[in-house]
């Protein structure tokens, strides 16, 4: 039976980038939620979704096939990005992860990204590293979004293949805030970083007490708790 998929808000925000008639490959697709529902709002899109784990794999084959939708998805089990190797996919899709296993997952694969001419990338945690890996590849950062959902705050990063081999950089406090993210600051964003002030001061406060206190980390944390309060402050 054939049910319309009700997508998180997160998920939402992520099918508006996009386009229509879009082949995209979603890795570590779970349960195949944002393919599905893409697929159903849009006969002429079509998905990769990409699982490395039998259970979700399973999970997402079952609910293609329940959704009528194998036509347009194919669900393939393998590890990152290696189930784009024979799919001529334009946009890559990885989201619910942490950066750092984003940016490996797109490191490991970066020979397969040949035709992909949109990234869209949703880290849980540690959005930075993904800036920075994006720094030294042909794509560039051309949107962000922050968005809460159920007392979480997600990020949602789209980096495009650059029209110019220009090189561009960032600043360091861009790269942990986010360019676009930074200067929009909506209250979202001072709602991520005044709890991420708090957690940094009560690190720090662990940190001073141990017998022997770490004070290289210890910097850094206070010089990161420093660009949180400048940049909540400067209005
Ligand atoms: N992308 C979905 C979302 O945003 O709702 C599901 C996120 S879920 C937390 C992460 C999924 O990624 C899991 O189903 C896990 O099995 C899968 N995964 C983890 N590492 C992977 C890898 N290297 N390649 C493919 N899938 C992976």
């Amino acid at each position: 039976m054939t049910n319309e998929i009700i997508l998180s808000n997160r998920l939402k925000n992520i099918m508006d980038f996009l386009p229509a008639g879009s082949f995209f490959a979603d890795i570590g697709s779970d349960h195949a939620y944002l393919p599905i529902a893409v697929c159903q709002h849009d006969q002429s899109a079509k998905a990769i979704a990409g699982e490395l784990n039998e259970g979700p794999y399973r999970s997402a084959l079952e609910h293609v096939t329940t959704q009528r939708l194998t036509d347009q998805i194919k669900v393939i089990k393998g590890d990152g990005l290696e189930v784009i190797q024979f799919e001529p996919v334009k946009q890559v899709v990885i989201a619910g992860m942490g950066g750092g296993l984003i940016c490996s997952i797109l490191e490991q694969g970066k020979h397969l990204l040949k035709d992909v001419d949109r990234l869209i990338l949703q880290p849980n945690v540690n959005s930075e590293y993904i800036r920075e890996w994006l720094l030294n590849t042909d794509y560039q950062l051309v949107a962000e979004r922050i968005l809460a959902e159920e007392g979480h705050i997600y990020e949602i990063l789209v980096a495009d293949i650059a029209v110019t081999k220009a090189r561009y950089e960032y600043s360091d406090k861009e790269i942990l805030f986010g360019p676009y993210l930074i200067k929009e600051k909506n209250n979202v964003f001072k709602q991520k970083w005044q709890r991420e002030r708090k957690n940094y001061r009560r690190i720090i406060e662990q940190m001073l007490r141990a017998k022997e206190p770490d004070l290289i980390k210890i910097n850094q944390f206070k010089l990161k708790e420093k660009w949180i309060e400048e940049v909540l402050k400067d209005d």
